[in-house]
């Protein structure tokens, strides 16, 4: 490799984001649009990011061509890059399988400058027999540089007032998948939101990767969920370690955590750090000062930069020191310094830029970094709270302008997380034009925002001025978890008050809830509704919703034929809408079902194909996985045995791993009766045993039906089989039409007729 070549990839390799994609490419290969959505990152970056990778070649691309198009999917090329020192150079090779560790995590722990004293609470930290850690004290006493020092390579998450446990769960994935266990990431990939599973696969992760996690500031997190989770893995953590920081001491029990207050620095290391930050070398001097700050880091790091430190200890001492350091800042400075103290979170680089009016923010960042008023951690600036403080009360710049110039900057970045944000700064503002606009854009660009962030969300809903567009909003997240009867009711209240898109939007959801309810007579008169409002005023994004709920409402009527015609024309406004994978595929889905409903099962395997062919380019692994599903049952009715087996198992194993139980029930049960028509009959036992595990654990009725095939087995070699069936017929009992279906898909393959 060329010199030139060798630190350019070197550079790469030292990129963060770079190393989130080659993690994350660890699990398959996968499509720039999918990475960018695990990433929460912007698509067109992931792109370029991915093809400069490419071109070093540690990754590959390749064309795939789906449904008329061609996508690009990527996938690792090496396994990892050797690096080795010689006379004559270092050399570096990608080609050879070679292992090569790389500190891997979702989000790194921020880079510290030097480091002094803390030996025993290092150690502390290090050898605790407590697998969960609380360190806490105020503001800038030396928390974060702490944990960093003492584990440098933990996976960090910096808690945000608006992101709570479900971006903190996003982004635990990513790590978890890094450090080799995949089903975390899986499971939120899938849609899996239950919150037991999440806690459960989460630990798991922990356990088995021993990983080391840091949560920073805690005492932002108001979101119990994150509470909740925190006091779950004080009872079951085992063999990795988490680490919180946070102001107060939080309140997570008292058996098998540690608490550790941390105070100030003992004069020594106080002194060493004094000097360190261009304080004068002058031991009695600084006894006057320890004795003010009482070691306190951030307090020192100011002393050091004030001209006297004759300081009168009267009165807020700390205000004192820092309008000294403020009236010594330049004009430009203290205009950064105000604009930063505006936002709680840190921002980075591209985001100052462009927030800052004028050119070249650079410098003055700079010498605010060098001043020791903002902070460094990685990309990302801040400024500490006691500093954000004392700017507040001196500060003369208006959020508003600053706040809309974050919120465009945002949207252009364009992912969920941007989004979630941006509707921060707009809840902040108050401002309903630009929360109307946002939502206008969940709807369009950012659906998936409901499911990924129900709770983040749902949080900014709740403090947003309640006009009829958040309340819909509201009555979408509580739809999504489940309280159907909840969001219908918001949802006719609101109806009469919207117009355009939004009343669309309403038209569709409650149509949509009416279905789930079954009562097919509302479900229709609010679809015919929403067709009078797509006629007055055309647009595609509102003419699929619904044909989308169209198709349904046939299919559960038992209407094929209409369900069919109006899949074949979601299919049609899918692809005017362009570049729309997940929902082509499930109108494939779709497509195949009814033709399986149908009892046209040639047809149901063509279009079950077309959209694995478009699950797998797209790497939607839960479709995939539900296409494999839809398979088992048709090769089953084929009476294709085999087939239906190689399909079953794989949809098995995933549905288990991302523990949708359901699923992975509805398949067993396929797979199951495949096997007894090979003949197979110890395998089939194994398959009747699993439902029934997955019966305690899950309550899904079906489950229960494993006593039923226990009960077939049996009969067929001929032993006791009437006590297995009368198991099963206990437990089905309140499902009638169950059991009856059981028996007839049975009969199939086997005579059950003194069942
Ligand atoms: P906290 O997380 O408690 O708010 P930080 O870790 O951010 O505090 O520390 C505040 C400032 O003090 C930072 O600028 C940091 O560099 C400095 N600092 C804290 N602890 C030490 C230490 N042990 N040695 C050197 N500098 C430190």
């Amino acid at each position: 490799m060329n010199p030139l070549k060798a630190s350019r990839l070197l550079k790469m390799l030292s990129n963060e984001v770079n190393l989130q994609i080659l993690s994350v490419l660890r699990a398959g290969s996968f499509n720039p649009r999918e990475l960018a959505r695990i990433l929460h990152r912007n698509e067109t970056d992931v792109s370029r990011r991915l093809k400069a990778l490419e071109r070093m070649g540690i990754i590959e691309g390749r064309w795939v061509r789906v449904g008329g198009k061609n996508v690009r999917m990527y996938s690792l090329k090496v396994e990892g890059v050797n690096i080795s020192f010689r006379p004559g150079g270092v050399f570096i090779k990608t080609s050879e399988r070679q292992e090569y560790s790389l500190p891997l995590s979702g989000e790194r722990a921020p880079e510290i400058g030097d480091f002094f004293g803390r030996k025993g609470e290092i150690e502390l930290l290090r050898s605790s027999r407590e697998k969960v850690i609380a360190v806490y004290g105020i503001a800038g006493i030396g928390k974060t540089s702490l944990a960093v020092k003492a584990f440098p390579d933990a996976f960090w998450y910096q808690a945000e007032e608006t992101e709570g446990f479900d971006y903190f769960v996003w982004q635990l994935g990513i790590h978890l998948n890094a450090l080799g266990f995949p089903h975390l990431l899986e499971y939120l990939r899938a849609g899996g939101r239950e919150e037991r599973d999440e806690f459960e696969l989460a630990l798991r992760g922990i356990e088995e990767t021993g990983a080391t996690i840091v949560i920073d500031d805690l005492h932002r997190c108001g979101d119990e969920k994150m509470g909740r989770f925190l006091t779950f893995l004080v009872e079951g953590l085992k063999n990795g370690k988490v680490v919180l920081l946070s102001r107060e001491r939080p309140s997570i029990g008292t058996e098998n955590v540690l608490y550790i207050r941390l105070e100030g620095l003992d004069v020594k290391s106080a002194y060493r750090l004094f000097k360190a930050r261009g304080g004068r070398d002058d031991p009695k001097e600084f006894a006057g000062v320890y004795r003010l700050t009482r070691g306190h880091p951030l307090a020192i790091v100011l002393f050091a930069q004030a001209s006297s430190s004759g300081v009168d200890a009267s009165g807020n001492f700390f205000d004192f020191l820092m309008s000294e350091v403020y009236g010594r800042l330049t004009e430009k400075e203290r205009l950064l310094l105000q604009i930063l103290s505006l936002f709680e979170e840190p921002l980075e680089y591209e985001a100052i830029k462009a927030i800052f009016p004028g050119r070249n923010v650079f410098a003055p960042l700079y010498a605010l970094v060098r001043k020791g008023l903002v902070e460094r951690r990685g990309e990302l600036y801040f400024t500490h709270d006691l500093i954000r403080g004392f700017v507040e009360r001196v500060r003369d710049v208006e959020s508003e302008e600053y706040y809309g110039t974050y919120i465009d900057y945002l949207l252009r970045k364009g992912s969920a997380r941007d989004f979630l944000r941006a509707f921060k700064y707009a809840v902040l503002l108050g401002d309903e034009e630009r929360i109307k606009a946002l939502i206008e854009e969940r709807l369009r660009k950012f659906k998936r925002v409901v499911q990924d962030f129900q709770g983040a969300y749902l949080s900014l809903l709740s403090k947003a001025p309640q006009t009829p567009q958040v309340r819909s909003e509201m009555g979408r997240v509580y739809f999504q978890r489940g309280f159907f009867e909840k969001a219908l009711g918001i949802w006719l209240d609101v109806e009469g008050k919207l117009d355009g898109i939004f009343r669309a939007d309403v038209l569709t959801s409650i149509a949509d809830v009416y279905l789930e309810l079954n009562d097919f007579e509302k479900a229709e008169e609010y679809l015919e509704k929403l067709r009078e409002a797509i006629e007055e005023n055309p647009d595609p994004e509102i003419e699929l919703w619904y044909y989308v709920i169209k198709t349904k409402l046939h299919y559960y009527r038992g209407e094929v034929k209409e369900g069919l015609e109006s899949a074949f024309k979601e299919l049609n406004v899918a692809k005017r809408l362009g570049y729309y994978p997940e929902l082509e595929a499930m109108v494939y889905l779709h497509i195949g079902d009814i033709y399986s409903e149908m009892e046209r099962p040639e047809e149901a395997i063509r279009y079950y194909l077309l959209a694995l062919q478009v699950a797998k380019a797209y790497s939607l692994s839960f479709l995939e996985h539900i296409c494999y599903m839809e398979l088992t049952k048709v090769y089953f009715h084929l009476g294709e045995y085999e087939k239906a087996v190689e399909e079953g198992g794989r949809a098995i194993d995933y549905f288990t791993h991302i523990r949708n139980y359901r699923r992975a029930v509805d398949t067993l049960s396929y797979h199951f009766l495949a096997l007894i028509g090979l003949g197979e009959l110890e395998k089939a036992e194994e398959d009747a045993k699993e439902m029934l595990r997955m019966a305690q654990g899950s309550n899904y009725p079906l489950a229960w039906a494993g006593y039923i095939f226990l009960a077939t087995i049996e009969k067929m070699r001929g032993g006791n089989w009437e006590e297995y069936l009368h198991l099963g017929k206990e437990r089905l009992r309140g499902y009638p039409w169950l059991y009856e279906a059981v028996l007839e898909e049975t009969a199939r393959v086997v005579d059950v007729e003194e069942f």
